[in-house]
C-alpha cells in the first residue's frame, strides 16, 4: 500500500516511511491534481481535510481510490488510525525506506562506513543500510533509542532502532 499524505502532515509521513511505506506529500489546494496522482500511482489519500473529501466524494468512489480522513491532530493518533483502518502490517517492511527521500534503504557492510560514522556507532552497531539518493547512513543495535519505544508504544511490537547522520 502507497500513501499521499496532506502537507500539513509531516511527521505522519515520516512516520508511514519509518514503517516501511512508501508516502509522498500532496498540496492540497489543488484536489483535482491530488486524485489525478492518487489514481496515477495507486496511492491511498489520507487527509484531515473533511471538504476536500465531501467535495470530491463522487470522483473519488468512481476511480476507486482508498482514502481516509483522520480525526486527530496528534500524529501518534493519526498512526493508529492509519494503521488501523487500513489494518498494516509493520514489522515486515520497517526500516527500508529513507526517512527523507522516501527510496530504498541498501544494505552496506560495515568496512564500508568506515570513517564516515562516530567511532562510537562503529563500534557498538553490525548492520548497516544506506539511501543511494541523500546517502545518509542508518544503522541498528540493541539500544532503546525513540523510535524504537514510540513504534512499539504504538503497536506493542519489538524494533531494532535505528539512528541516522548526514554525510
Ligand atoms: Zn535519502
Amino acid at each position: 500500500m502507497k500513501f499521499i499524505v496532506d502537507l500539513t502532515m509531516g511527521k505522519l509521513v515520516k512516520w508511514l516511511r519509518i514503517a516501511g511505506y512508501d508516502t509522498v506529500f500532496y498540496n492540497s489546494a489543488n484536489p483535482d491534481k491530488l486524485i489525478e496522482i492518487a489514481s496515477r500511482e495507486d496511492r491511498t489519500i489520507l487527509t484531515r481535510n473533511s471538504g476536500f473529501i465531501k467535495k470530491k466524494k463522487n470522483s473519488l468512489e468512481e476511480k476507486g481510490i482508498p482514502h481516509l480522513l483522520l480525526a486527530s491532530d496528534s500524529v501518534e493518533e493519526q498512526l493508529k488510525e492509519t494503521v488501523n483502518y487500513f489494518k498494516l502490517d509493520l514489522k515486515e517492511s520497517s526500516f527500508t525506506l529513507c526517512i527523507d527521500c522516501n527510496k530504498p534503504l541498501i544494505h552496506i557492510s560495515k568496512e564500508d562506513v568506515l570513517g564516515k560514522v562516530p567511532d562510537y556507532v562503529y563500534q557498538s552497531y553490525n548492520e548497516f543500510v544506506r539511501c543511494e539518493n541523500c546517502k545518509k547512513i542508518f544503522w541498528g543495535g540493541t539500544h532503546k533509542e525513540r523510535m524504537e519505544e514510540k513504534l512499539m508504544n504504538l503497536f506493542q511490537q519489538k524494533m531494532i532502532d535505528w539512528l541516522y547522520i548526514v554525510l
